[in-house]
């Protein structure tokens, strides 16, 4: 067979040039030893989810940490899952966790010398090491239908057999170079296969990263490599695009392990050095009696876009990630809680080997703490920000006056108090947690627990006593004449003693009061909130908790 002709025929590209171009065009990169080259490479879905952010932490740190870089490269072979605007969707989102790429898909300011990195333009390179596997023998076209593939995996199944082309039913591995030529005059289709040289009966012991020392089963399946449109595969990509931009560690996520004995073939007969890889377990999170893998229809939180328009603080996600990826990082934050994240010594023998549990109420318990060290300054920004881009029309005139949105923050952050309130989560349970303070979404429903006649009269009595004036213990010597006069015990320990002798007591009625003028049973200090709402409003809130009694 005249291997070089075939390989001309099946892989027409007039650009093709000799190998040795190819290594010279992407040498080496000039690093220093011991620096690691990463990467994130994902398929251009505009689905950015929790898995990507954590290989991106994982590959950052790493990279960064070395003296490395990280690029980003775009896994775009499939047209039918390509979605506009998706490269800027992964910037944007792994920018909101302060992961930034050093080269790659449109990242500006970069050297940018081993582009392109959108797989679609890197045609020419697939097909030059296509062509050189044909002409070795260690390749060849495949003209089989999918309709008797589907046939041959039943078959397959049937018989208990291992499925896929490989061996005795890779059809076309062994066809006459009559019958390709037959089969390409009558213009069929085809794929391009590599022929392996693998057997399924050897062993392969293999170092991972993260999950130590594994054992794999040699491939011996003939792969696709090129599709019939001419686009590689995943793994014929990722083979010569992780050689070509020089990347010395993949970590992507164990969904990738099954394929490993592949990746090894095509390094070995296209003759690159390997990576080192790490393949990162799974998330899951716990659903009623079951632990099972976070997955995309169920749980919203697997979207990276989640964290953004709930307004999650950045850096208490990345905590959490941390948390997550290196089990030593909690006791380091512990110690320094002050410090930035990137001083933290990130090592991949500390990632899980098997799956990582996700808790949503460890994340929010995590954000309020992290949201509790805010500056008043830092926390109207945040909060505003959200607000721009997520908020409705009402909340984001919450932050036309600043001067009042301050008070509201220093109160709601217990800014000057004893202890720091962690009351806020997320920015938007946060500007939620405020809306009472602002007329335009102050909507009481006004729960008390007492008779409505009970209530009309202390809140009329309270009204009428009222003065913006008074200082804290003058408010509250008032609240509890009002209390007095209806009734209710303003000694506590006397209600105590014999409770049954009140209606209630001061606290009952200082309840009634913040239902009155928040619509809320709990909530920070309410002489400063009647101080932060003003006289006027303070009075017309009364008067409106009135009226509807
Ligand atoms: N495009 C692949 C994915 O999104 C990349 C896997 C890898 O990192 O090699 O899963």
């Amino acid at each position: 067979m005249d291997w070089n002709k075939l390989a001309d025929v099946l892989v027409p590209d007039e650009n093709v040039k000799p190998l040795e171009y190819y290594e010279e065009l992407y040498p080496p990169r000039n690093l220093p030893q011991g620096a690691q080259v990463t990467r994130l490479a994902p398929s251009p879905t505009g689905f950015i989810h929790l898995g990507n952010l954590f290989v991106a932490i994982a590959n950052e740190r790493i990279a960064h940490q070395s003296g490395g870089l990280m690029y980003l490269r775009i896994e775009d072979t499939d047209l039918k899952r390509k979605v506009d605007g998706a490269v800027d969707a992964v910037k944007n989102a792994l920018r909101y966790f302060d992961i930034r790429f050093d080269e790659g898909a449109e990242i500006e300011g970069a050297e940018n010398a081993y582009a392109p990195y959108y797989q679609r333009e890197r045609a020419e390179l697939y097909h030059a090491y296509a062509k050189d596997l044909i002409r070795r023998g260690l390749a060849y076209p495949c003209f089989c239908t999918e309709e008797s593939l589907t046939a041959l995996r039943e078959k397959q199944t049937e018989e208990k057999k291992i499925t896929g082309y490989y061996g005795e039913y890779a059809a076309c591995r062994n066809l006459t170079e009559e019958e390709i030529y037959a089969n390409l005059a009558a213009k069929k289709p085809y794929v391009i296969r590599l022929r392996s040289q693998g057997n399924a009966e050897n062993k392969i012991t293999f170092r991972d990263e993260i999950k130590g020392d594994i054992t794999v089963t040699e491939n011996d399946q003939d792969v696709v490599i090129l599709k019939s449109d001419g686009i590689p595969t995943y793994h014929f990509a990722h083979a010569i695009d992780d050689h070509f931009m020089r990347t010395t560690l993949v970590i992507r996520g164990e969904e990738w392990l099954a394929s490993l004995p592949i990746h090894i073939e095509l390094f070995n007969v296209l003759g690159f050095n390997r990576p080192k890889y790490g393949h990162n377990c799974s998330l899951q999170k716990i659903d009623g009696e079951t632990r099972r893998k976070l997955s995309k229809r169920k749980d919203p939180e697997l979207s990276l876009e989640f964290y953004r328009q709930e307004g999650y603080y950045s850096r208490a996600v990345k905590v959490y990630m941390l948390t997550l990826l290196n089990s030593n990082f909690e006791e380091w934050y512990m110690k320094n809680p002050e410090k930035s994240l990137d001083e933290f010594k990130f090592t991949i023998g500390k990632m899980g080997k098997s799956g990582t549990l996700f808790d949503l109420d460890k994340l929010n318990d995590i954000s309020k703490n992290e949201l509790a060290k805010l500056s008043v300054e830092e926390m109207y920004h945040f909060l505003s920000d959200w607000a721009n881009e997520f908020g409705n029309d009402q909340q984001k005139g919450y932050f036309a006056d600043k001067e009042y949105m301050y008070k509201v923050l220093t109160l709601c952050m217990g800014i000057g108090g004893k202890k720091r309130r962690k009351d806020f989560t997320t920015a938007k349970q946060a500007v939620e947690f405020i809306s009472y303070f602002f007329d335009s979404t102050f909507a009481p429903e006004y729960a008390y627990r007492f008779e409505n006649e009970t209530v009309k009269k202390i809140l009329c009595d309270f009204k009428g006593k009222y003065d913006y004036a008074d200082d804290c213990s003058a408010w509250f010597d008032k609240v509890k004449e009002v209390a007095a006069n209806a009734g209710f015990a303003t000694d506590m320990k006397a209600y105590k003693a014999d409770p049954t002798a009140y209606p209630g007591n001061v606290s009952d009625v200082a309840e009634m009061l913040r239902i009155a003028t928040t619509g809320l049973a709990n909530t920070p200090d309410l002489w400063t909130i009647m101080q932060i709402l003003g006289e006027e409003r303070t009075l017309a809130r009364l008067e409106k908790a009135i009226a509807v009694l």
